[in-house]
């Protein structure tokens, strides 16, 4: 299981970014929301739309596959 936290800003490109715990790219603090604790980053994907919609998962950290 890993932390999942999705960026309370919205990006023109990527809509609200959903990051796995220690991602480089993770913004700061005051920019998170947490997500949950979840087997894989498609899980995660699967119930963030709830929180902030659009989402997407970061490349460098989240893919849903
Ligand atoms: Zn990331």
């Amino acid at each position: 299981m890993a932390l999942f936290f999705i960026d309370t800003e919205k990006k023109a490109d990527a809509g609200h970014q959903i990051h796995r715990e220690g991602c480089p790219h993770l913004p700061d603090k005051d920019q998170l929301y947490f997500v949950g604790s979840f087997a894989t980053a498609k899980a995660a994907y699967e119930v963030s739309p709830l929180i902030y919609s659009p989402a997407s998962c970061c490349p460098a950290c989240a893919t849903p596959a």
